[in-house]
C-alpha cells in the first residue's frame, strides 16, 4: 500500500543535466552521439570477473583509445566520530588523491547503507552513523572530497541493505515516510552533492531486488531525487536482463557470471545480451543511450581543471608481485601488473588526525585522563599488538588475533604499515622514562593480572569484529551475534579491574558493545572508543592519552544494556530461507529515536563524548528567514514535464555490424558486448510500446526538481545561534548539536538537524551557527508525494550530545 500508482511499468528517467551537471552533459551526449551500438553496450557492462586488474573495469571504446572505466574498492573505514566536516573532506580529498595515482576511475564509496538499523549490523563500520543527518553531511564531505580529484564516488549500497544475513534474498518491507525521512535521506544529500554514480544493493525492496527496483530506482532515485549520473549493480547484484535495463540500471558488475555456479552471485549478464535486447526491440534505444550518457557525464563531470588525462592502471587487486596476468580470469597477457606507485604523500598525519580526533572519551574519573608521566604502565590485550606477520597476514582482515584497526570484506584497504597502540605506548614510555610491561594472552587471566596489578595504570585493549557476509569470524556472518566483547575481552577487563584500581579500557570496536559493568566499576578510571583508526592507530591514541590532543569525538551511535533495547532486530533466522522478508515496523524509531521514545536510558547516548576541558552554552537565538517567496512546487518550476527521452547517433542494427571483426578470438570467460555469430536471429518485437518503454514527456513528480529533489526544500529557513564558552583548564573543541522537535507522536522527541566543532582556549567563548533549511524541519506525506511542514509546535534543542541538552526554544512558526 506504501507504494504508489507509478511504481509498475514506469520509464526510467532519461538524464538531462541540471545543478553542476550541465557542461559534463552536453561533453557525453557528444561523445555517446559517435559510438558505436556495440561501443556503447562495451561501456555499461563489465568484462568479467577477475578479467582485468580493478575489482570491476568495463569494456573500452579502442577505435577512439578510450579504455574501460576502472572501478576499486571501497569506502576506507575510519567512521567519522569527530563530528568535524573539515576532517571528513580532507580524508575525502586524501583518498581522492590516492584512487586518482592508482588510475582507478571510480572510488566505491563512501557508504550511507547500512545506515545502521541495528547495531550489529556487519558493514556499520563502512558506513557513518546510524543518524541520517549526520551520515549525509559526511557523504556530501566525502564525495565532494573524492570528486574535486578526479576520481568519481559511488555511494553505496543503494538501499535497505542493513544485515548481511541473507543480504542476497532478504525483502525488507518499507514505508514510504521512514523511506524518506530516514534511510533516503543521505543519498538524497549525496545526488545534491553532485556524485557520479550509486549503487544498488543485494536485497530485494517491497519483493523485488534493489537492482531492478523500479519505485527505488526510476521513481525515487531518477525522477524525483533527479539524479544523473549511473547507477551502477553491486557485485552480481544485477538479476535479469531487461528487468534491470528497463528498471533503471546502467552499469551491470563485474559483467558476466560472478560465480561460474549458478546461485546468487551468478546474475551479472549483459554485454551481448543488451545488444541483442536493443536489436529486438526489448529495450529502446534511447534507454541504452541515457546508460551511457549518465557514464559518460560522471566521466566528464570529474574531469575537469588539472583532471583532463587519466593515470595508467598501475596495481592489481589479484597479484602482489610485479608480474602476473593482465587478465587472470582467462590466464591471459603475462606482463607487469604492478608498478607499486606511492600515492601516500604525507597523509599519515592527516590519518594520525582523524585517528586521534576521533576516540571517543566515554569515561573519565577523577582527571585520570591525560596521562602524566606515569611510574609504570601495564598494557594488556591482543587488542593492543602488533600482528608478528605484518598487519596485512590476515585475508581480508578477518581475524582478531592482533590489533584490530578496520573491518573485513571489502571495505578494507591495504595497510601500508600499522602501529599498534603498544609499540606507541612503549616509545612514550621510554621517552618519560616510564617502566613499561605488556601482554598478549587474552585467555590466560593470572598473566593479565600479575602483568596489571602493580603497574600506576593498567590499560586493557579489547574488540569486537564486524565485516562482510563472505567470511565468517569466529561463527560472526558478517553480523555482530551479540553485542559483548570478543576473544574474552569482558573477562580480561574485570580481572584487570579487580586488581588494578586504575584501569583503563580501550576498544576497537565495530558498534557498541554492552560496556554497563565497566562504566560502574570505582577501578575502571577511564573508557575509550577508538573504532577502527587505521594506520596510525597506537600514535592517535598516544596523542589523546598524554593530552597531546583533547578528546573531541562523539559517539556516532547509542550504547545500551543488551541487543533487545534497540528494538529493531537482526533476522538471523527466517522460516523460508530462500524468501526470507523482514518488515521495518520500528519506522523512523532507530537507534537514540527509539531509545528516547521507549524512554529507555542508555549506558552512554549518541552524540556523547567528554573533553579534558570543560564548555558552557549560553544565548540562544533564533532568526526566521522570510522566504522571499513560498515553496513552488517542482512541477510549476518545470511546467510539470520532462523533454521525451533523446537518443544520441543512429544504430546500425544490421547483424554483420554487431558481430566480432573476422578473426577475432574471443577468450573465455571475457565479457564482449558482440552479438555471438553471424548465424544469431533477431526476432523484433512488435509488440505496441509499454509503459517501461515509453520515451514520450514524463510527469515531474512533485517532490523533484534538481539534483537532490527541489532545490526550495534547501532554503535556509531559520538561523539559530549559541555561545559556547571554555570553562576548564585546557584548549579544546566542543561540538554543539542541535536537534529539532517536529512534534507529535510520529515525529522522535527530537532529531540531530545540526551540528559544529569549535576550538576554544580557556576562558574563550566563540558564536556558533546553525541553519535549518524547509527539508529540515519537513515531514515526507506519501499521500501528496511530497515534503510538508506539519502544523505542530516544534522545538529547537541546543546541547553536547542527544540528551545533555543545554538550552532550548520554541521554534516560531515558520515565516
Ligand atoms: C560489495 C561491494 C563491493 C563489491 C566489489 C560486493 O560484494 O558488497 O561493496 O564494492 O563487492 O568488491
Amino acid at each position: 500500500a506504501a507504494i504508489n500508482p507509478y511504481s509498475a511499468g514506469y520509464p526510467s528517467p532519461w538524464a538531462s543535466g541540471g545543478l553542476g551537471w550541465d557542461e559534463a552533459f552536453i561533453k557525453a551526449k557528444e561523445f555517446v552521439a559517435g559510438l558505436t551500438l556495440v561501443e556503447k553496450v562495451n561501456l555499461t557492462t563489465g568484462t568479467g570477473w577477475e578479467a582485468d586488474r580493478c575489482v570491476g573495469v568495463t569494456g573500452s571504446v579502442p577505435r577512439l583509445e578510450f579504455r574501460g572505466l576502472c572501478l576499486q574498492d571501497g569506502p576506507l573505514g575510519i567512521r567519522y566520530t569527530t563530528f568535524s566536516r573539515r576532517l571528513m573532506r580532507l580524508r575525502g580529498e586524501a583518498m581522492g588523491s590516492e584512487f586518482r595515482d592508482k588510475g582507478i576511475d571510480v572510488q566505491l564509496g563512501p557508504a550511507a547503507g547500512p545506515l545502521g538499523r541495528v547495531p550489529q549490523g556487519g558493514r556499520n563500520w563502512e558506513g557513518f552513523s546510524p543518524d541520517p543527518y549526520l551520515t549525509g553531511v559526511a557523504m556530501v564531505e566525502t564525495i565532494q572530497g573524492i570528486q574535486s580529484r578526479g576520481v568519481i564516488a559511488c555511494a553505496k549500497h543503494y538501499i535497505l541493505n542493513e544485515q548481511e544475513h541473507f543480504r542476497n534474498s532478504i525483502s525488507v518491507k518499507i514505508d514510504d515516510r521512514t523511506l524518506h525521512e530516514l534511510y533516503l535521506w543521505p543519498f538524497a544529500d549525496s545526488v545534491r552533492a553532485g556524485v557520479g554514480s550509486i549503487m544498488c544493493s543485494y536485497n530485494k525492496v517491497e519483493a523485488i531486488y534493489s537492482c531492478e527496483n523500479n519505485w527505488t530506482t526510476n521513481y525515487i532515485l531518477k525522477n524525483e531525487l533527479s539524479f544523473q549520473g549511473f547507477v551502477v549493480s553491486d557485485w552480481g547484484a544485477q538479476k535479469t536482463t531487461l528487468g534491470s535495463a528497463l528498471n533503471g540500471l546502467d552499469m551491470a558488475m563485474p559483467g558476466g557470471p560472478f560465480s561460474p555456479t549458478p546461485g546468487p552471485y551468478s546474475g551479472a549478464i549483459w554485454g551481448g545480451l543488451l545488444t541483442e535486447a536493443v536489436l529486438r526491440g526489448d529495450v529502446p534505444q534511447w534507454r541504452l543511450d541515457d546508460m551511457v550518457v549518465r557514464i559518460m557525464a560522471a566521466y566528464f563531470k570529474v574531469h575537469t581543471g588539472n583532471y583532463t588525462t587519466r593515470p595508467d592502471i598501475n596495481f592489481s587487486s589479484w597479484e602482489k608481485k610485479a608480474e602476473g596476468y593482465l587478465h587472470p580470469s582467462s590466464k591471459s597477457s603475462w606482463g607487469v601488473v604492478n608498478d607499486f606507485v606511492n600515492v601516500q604523500r604525507d597523509h599519515a598525519k592527516l590519518i594520525r588526525e582523524i585517528g586521534a580526533k576521533s576516540v571517543v572519551l566515554l569515561k573519565n574519573s577523577n582527571s585520570a585522563l591525560p596521562l602524566k608521566k606515569p611510574a609504570s604502565i601495564a598494557v594488556v590485550g591482543r587488542d593492543a599488538q602488533d600482528d608478528p606477520l605484518g598487519p596485512n597476514a590476515c585475508v581480508e582482515r578477518a581475524c582478531i588475533n592482533a590489533t584490530v584497526a578496520m573491518g573485513w570484506g571489502s571495505g578494507t584497504a591495504e595497510f601500508p604499515y600499522l602501529i599498534s597502540p603498544s609499540t606507541a605506548l612503549k616509545a612514550r614510555a621510554a621517552a618519560d622514562g616510564t617502566a613499561f610491561i605488556s601482554t598478549v594472552g587474552n585467555w590466560n587471566l593470572d598473566e593479565a593480572q600479575a602483568v596489571a596489578q602493580n603497574a600506576s595504570v593498567a590499560i586493557v585493549f579489547a574488540t569486537a569484529h564486524a565485516g562482510e557476509d563472505f567470511v565468517a569470524v569466529d561463527g560472526n556472518k558478517g553480523d555482530r551475534n551479540n553485542l559483548t566483547l570478543w576473544d574474552n575481552g569482558d573477562a580480561l577487563i574485570r580481572a584487570v579491574a579487580a586488581v588494578n584500581n586504575n584501569t583503563m579500557v580501550v576498544l576497537h570496536t565495530a558498534g557498541p558493545v554492552v560496556l554497563d559493568y565497566a562504566k560502574a566499576h570505582p577501578n575502571v578510571t577511564a573508557i575509550l572508543w577508538a573504532g577502527y583508526p587505521g594506520q596510525e592507530s597506537g600514535n592517535g591514541l598516544a596523542d589523546v592519552l598524554y593530552g597531546n590532543v583533547n578528546p573531541q569525538g562523539r559517539s556516532p551511535f547509542t550504547w545500551g544494556k543488551s541487543v533487545e533495547e534497540y528494538g529493531a532486530q537482526l533476522l538471523f533466522t527466517a522460516p523460508d530461507p530462500r524468501n526470507p522478508t523482514q518488515s521495518f515496523d520500528e519506522g523512523v524509531f532507530i537507534d537514540y529515536r527509539h531509545f528516547q521514545k521507549a524512554g529507555i536510558s542508555p549506558v552512554w547516548e549518541f552524540g556523547f563524548g567528554l573533553s579534558y576541558t570543560t564548555f558552557e552554552y549560553s544565548s540562544l537565538k533564533i532568526v526566521g528567514h522570510t522566504a522571499d517567496d513560498t515553496f513552488t512546487p517542482a512541477q510549476v518550476v518545470n511546467e510539470g514535464l520532462t523533454d521525451p527521452a533523446p537518443t544520441f547517433g543512429t544504430l546500425d542494427r544490421s547483424i554483420s555490424a554487431n558481430i566480432p571483426p573476422v578473426g577475432f578470438k574471443k577468450i573465455w570467460p571475457y565479457v564482449y558486448s558482440w552479438l555471438s555469430g553471424p548465424n544469431v536471429t533477431i526476432a523484433q518485437n512488435t509488440a505496441a510500446v509499454t509503459p517501461a518503454t515509453n520515451g514520450s514527456e514524463q510527469r515531474v513528480l512533485p517532490a523533484s526538481g534538481a539534483p537532490g529533489g527541489n532545490p526550495r526544500l534547501y532554503d535556509t529557513m531559520y538561523t539559530v545561534t549559541v555561545d559556547i564558552k571554555n570553562t576548564g583548564p585546557a584548549q579544546g573543541t566542543e561540538i554543539p548539536q542541535l536537534y529539532v522537535q517536529l512534534g507529535g507522536e510520529e515525529n522522535p522527541w527530537g532529531v540531530l538537524r545540526g551540528f559544529d566543532d569549535v576550538t576554544l582556549a580557556p576562558g574563550e567563548t566563540k558564536p556558533v551557527k546553525f541553519e535549518l533549511t524547509r527539508r529540515d524541519i519537513s515531514n515526507w506525506n506519501s499521500t501528496s508525494q511530497n515534503w510538508e511542514i506539519w502544523s505542530k509546535q516544534k522545538f529547537v534543542f541546543v546541547g553536547s550530545s542527544s540528551s545533555r541538552i543545554r538550552l532550548n526554544a520554541t521554534l516560531p512558526t515558520p515565516p
